[in-house]
């Protein structure tokens, strides 16, 4: 039987990122994969020159319309952009058999342009924390949903993690990458509140976008075949670390081009 997963997010029209990289990542990943699109942003290598977000009751009618009918085991949930849209997530998770969620706070683009409203952190966190099975922030966006700075030891990561447990995520993958050292480590801190950890060297390259949306879309097709979140996270580390490994060997626009194709 084919496994399905289903990514909520943002399109990018330069196709590095977002839904396209979800629904990459999802087939490289050997499930199939539907889409709810939050938002659309007019985008490439160099940046975002524009966002349209989608109305409410259309998101809602493309959850309802996904889940009625399709057999999801995993959901990944990516660029959300304003606090109406985040309810309205909420309330069609709450609605469906979704299978594990994935959150990938998504706040910045790797140009930096803003994805997420300033005010909608608070409401990410109310209303997406406890309905996620695992999150997967970056250490940037731990340290916005903390208002705290950016953790710079590993002894930093753990206290960030538990932390973020502490505000309603079950789980929660503190991703090192936006790190120092010769090293990129990430965090794994379980439901339990065992800590696994994640390790591969670090690759200088300009072309990282779409790793946050390709990895956590990894994790939730792991899931959705029926691995463990441990072993999904393990596998989805190697995927990424392969791709990063790989991708200066892609020459896409003049900006932080994509990191796989
Ligand atoms: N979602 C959308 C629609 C985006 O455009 C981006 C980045 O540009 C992201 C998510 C986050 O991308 P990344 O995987 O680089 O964190």
């Amino acid at each position: 039987m084919t496994a399905i997963a289903v990514t909520i997010a943002g399109s990018d029209s330069g196709g590095g990122a977002g839904i396209q990289a979800d629904l990459k990542s999802f087939s490289a990943n050997g499930v199939y994969g539907a889409s709810v699109l939050t938002a659309l942003t007019a985008q490439n290598t160099l940046g975002v020159t524009a966002i349209q977000d989608l109305p409410e009751a259309f998101v809602r009618a493309q959850i309802d319309a996904v889940y009625s009918d399709l057999k999801v085991t995993a959901t990944k949930i990516g660029m959300l952009s304003r606090p109406d849209v985040i309810r309205c997530v909420a309330q069609g998770l709450d609605a469906h058999e979704t299978g594990p969620v994935i959150l990938d706070p998504v706040m910045v683009a790797a140009s930096g342009d803003p994805l997420l409203v300033n005010e909608a952190v608070e409401v990410l966190i109310a209303e997406l924390l406890p309905r996620s099975d695992l999150i997967t922030p970056n250490l940037h966006e731990a340290a916005r949903m903390l208002n705290g700075a950016m953790a710079e030891t590993q002894e930093d990561m753990r206290e960030q993690a538990e932390a973020l447990q502490k505000l309603g995520a079950r789980a929660v993958l503190m991703k090192g990458g936006h790190g120092a050292g010769p090293e990129s480590s990430d965090l794994l801190l379980d439901h339990n509140g065992q800590e696994h950890w994640f390790t591969a060297p670090r690759f200088e390259t300009r072309n990282t976008h779409g790793t946050g949306c390709t990895l956590s879309s990894a994790i939730a097709a792991g899931v959705a075949k029926g691995l463990t979140l441990k072993d999904a996270v393990a596998e989805a580390k190697s995927y990424i670390t392969k791709a990063i490994a790989a991708a200066d060997r892609l020459a896409i626009g003049a900006g932080h081009g994509p990191v796989h194709h």
